[in-house]
């Protein structure tokens, strides 16, 4: 019964969670991106991702471009409500 889930820490508001509750992300270059699992991976939590001042702090901190931020914030955003009505799935990425 008892599942073990990695836990993770989300960056804006430290608080850790289930890997799989998270949204995980990934810097190339300058870039923030979707982590596909692969380098160095770090996790945002579903509240600070609708938190708008939380997206602006890290808009700041990864000095990304707002607009394209948001955007793939609230993409990831949904992609994790939606895998949560389907519980946890194993081996999705
Ligand atoms: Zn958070």
């Amino acid at each position: 019964m008892k599942k073990s889930l990695p836990i993770r820490m989300c960056i804006a508001c430290r608080s850790k969670h289930p890997q799989n509750t998270l949204i995980r992300l990934k810097q190339v270059g300058k870039d923030v991106i979707s982590s596909d699992g692969l380098g160095r991976n770090f996790y945002l939590c579903t509240i600070c991702s609708k938190n708008e001042k939380k997206i602006k702090g890290l808009v700041k901190r990864f000095k990304q471009n707002e607009a394209q931020f948001t955007a793939l914030i609230e993409m990831l955003t949904e992609k994790i409500n939606s895998c949560d009505q389907s519980q946890y799935i194993k081996g999705v990425k």
